[in-house]
């Protein structure tokens, strides 16, 4: 029996465990150990909470988890309760899935301001990550910045500016819904250091805002390339979405009451203000022939009492597991870290890819596990089940997840899938009121 822990159940993780159940069948035990005491890592906590329907590929996982000899351990933290070197002994593979859940830092002066956050944090705020539950970031603003120019960016922009009606089928938490919808933002700034010819939005997520109740998208004519250049480029998909920001540039600013300006050529060079941020000072760039942005000395400020960084992010390092500092990612090649330990999803290639990418990844690692040759008994669950038996660790089942699951539909307001647990108290509370489960 081959017997393989899988660090991380975000979408990485469990195409893993369904790409060793494809190559193995009964022959493989598989124990996916996640930090929090709920599956799916960014579908739940990155995905944006009116993207529903992006959410239901957690049907595939669930399959994947009861389809095959796969368990469960939520609420085990990998470098703090169990060590790398412990589950190495235990296991014949083990496998990081552990993403990347650190902002990158933006790295100008200002940037350790209150009021400058991540959109790690504020991502996971709105999504009800328990490590964020307590952001309480500064909403009582006229004007948001938010720097990038990828999904992240308009995700959050568009989660600001809906109204309560738009937001109603959403899981947005109860605590986030509070304070965003009471929040007086009239504009909200979309910055990018190069054109609209170098986003990296995708046209569905564009579309949307032509479409917004009580906020205008905005694009300078000025900063558009010239008639039909789209029609140059390689991919149809940034193709369409340069057509959609054209039509931006026909809207009116009074149209209504909120307005996203998409900023252009523009490199954020300061956070500016007192105690906390105020406003942002950018320096106004030009593309060159590379598609690099580069400075042109012309300066101009934003007001800004609320910065949300969505510029990347790196994958947190584990004691006694090669990090590549520069990259923010494990050590690696081609996944493999070092014999029998292995790295795929984020924490393999950093923060680039859709969900489905992730999937011919996990699918390689199970392949180069196969072509291993594995041999010789290990303890697998038994050896993890003692250990965490041991130091008195809580680990959550999968069917104590569909508990916790359950209580959160159950507590929905009406029209909305669920409501969230946003503390892991709250979360262990319904798995056992009268005490822990045993494994
Ligand atoms: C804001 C946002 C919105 C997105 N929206 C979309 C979208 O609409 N469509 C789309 O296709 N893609 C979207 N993506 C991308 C998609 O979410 C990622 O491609 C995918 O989640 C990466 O999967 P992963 O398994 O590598 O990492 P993750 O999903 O981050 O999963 C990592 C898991 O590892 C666990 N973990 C971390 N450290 C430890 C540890 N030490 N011990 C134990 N467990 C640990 C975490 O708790 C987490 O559950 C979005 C990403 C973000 C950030």
């Amino acid at each position: 029996m081959l017997k393989v822990a899988i660090i991380g159940s975000g979408p990485a993780g469990y195409y893993t465990a369904e790409g060793l159940l494809k190559q193995f069948g009964s022959g493989v035990e598989v124990d996916i150990i996640d930090r929090l005491p709920t599956p799916f890592g960014l579908i739940r906590n990155g995905v944006a909470p009116d993207h529903q329907s992006i959410k239901a590929v957690t049907r595939r996982y669930e399959g994947t988890q009861l389809g095959g000899n796969v368990r469960f351990y939520g609420n085990v933290e990998v470098g703090d309760a169990v060590s790398m070197d412990e589950l190495r002994g235990l296991y014949h593979a083990v496998v990081l899935a552990t993403g990347a859940p650190e902002d990158r830092p933006l790295g100008i002066p200002g940037d350790a301001k209150p009021g400058v956050i991540g959109a790690a944090a504020f991502v996971g705020w709105y999504n009800g990550h328990p490590d964020h539950a307590d952001l309480n970031p500064p909403l009582d603003t006229e004007a948001v910045a938010i720097i990038g120019n990828g999904n992240v960016a308009l995700d959050v922009a568009r989660v600001l500016v809906k109204t309560p009606d738009e937001m109603a089928a959403s899981d947005l938490t109860r605590h986030a819904a509070e304070i965003i919808h009471r929040s007086p933002i009239r504009t909200i700034y979309i910055i990018g250091r190069r054109g609209p010819l170098q986003v990296h939005f995708t046209p569905k997520e564009v579309g949307e805002f032509g479409e917004l109740g009580e906020a205008v998208p905005l694009v300078d004519p000025e900063q558009l390339p010239e008639e039909g250049a789209e029609r140059q480029l390689d991919d149809p998909g940034l193709r369409k979405t340069v057509g959609q920001l054209r039509q931006f540039a026909n809207r009116s600013p009074g149209e209504k009451a909120r307005q996203i300006r998409f900023l252009f050529y523009a490199r954020p060079k300061e956070v500016l203000g007192g105690n906390r941020a105020e406003g942002l000072r950018l320096e106004r760039t030009r593309v060159d022939g590379a598609g690099q942005a580069l400075g042109t000395g012309e300066e101009f400020d934003l007001p800004a009492g609320l910065v949300i960084t969505c510029i990347g992010y790196r994958t947190l390092s584990i004691p006694g597991v090669p990090f590549d500092n520069e990259r923010g990612r494990f050590m690696n090649e081609d996944g493999v870290i070092a014999p029998g330990l292995y790295c795929v999803g984020w924490a393999r290639r950093g923060p680039t890819g859709t969900i489905g990418t992730n999937r011919p990844d996990g699918f390689l690692i199970a392949e180069k596990i196969a072509a291993s040759g594995v041999s010789g008994e290990r303890p697998g669950r038994d050896g993890l089940e003692a250990l965490l038996r041991q130091r008195d660790i809580w680990a959550v089942t999968f069917d104590d997840w569909k508990r916790i699951d359950a209580a959160e539909i159950a507590r929905a307001r009406i029209g909305a899938p669920r409501e969230k647990f946003v503390r892991v108290d709250e979360m262990l509370g319904v798995v056992s009121p009268q005490g822990r489960s045993d494994l």
